[in-house]
């Protein structure tokens, strides 16, 4: 599952990821950091379900952090969307496709949140979230 952590000025100065990684022993792979010593936001991608992930997530919020449960990474707006597929090939893991519509489909399991299509859009119709 891929979840979004907000820092605040508190919580950005404490080493609150490699805590919970070492109490729970989960696998976590860092899609995205912007940290500052003052707040910062990171996406992460935590390789568990169920109560394992449960636990995860009481953890993160008990130690101060906004937890925010990503179901897509990317934002398609669908009236500034003209289909011109600008933002397929750069796609490093190939999650942005046409669907049978030819309307764009992002494949949220590839989606790695890096934002190269947000910068490919002529358009600014595709935003990440
Ligand atoms: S954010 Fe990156 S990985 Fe996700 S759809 Fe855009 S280019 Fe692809
Ligand atoms: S680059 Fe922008 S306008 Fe073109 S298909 Fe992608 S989201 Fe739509």
């Amino acid at each position: 599952m891929k979840i979004k952590l907000r820092y605040s000025h508190e919580a950005a100065s404490k080493p609150i990821l490699a805590e919970v990684i070492l109490k729970t022993g989960l696998l976590i792979n860092i899609l995205e950091a912007r940290l500052t010593p003052k707040e910062g936001e990171m996406v992460i991608d935590v390789a568990t379900q169920g109560s394992a992930l449960k636990d995860a997530l009481e953890h993160l919020r008990a130690s101060g952090l906004e937890v925010i449960e990503l179901r897509s990474l990317v934002e398609v707006d669908r009236v500034l969307c003209i289909s011109c597929g600008a933002c397929i090939s750069p796609c490093p893991p190939k999650a942005i496709s046409f669907d049978q519509n030819l309307d764009i489909e992002v494949d949220v399991k590839r989606c790695i949140g890096c934002g190269i299509c947000v910068r490919a859009c002529p358009r600014k119709a595709i935003r990440l979230i």
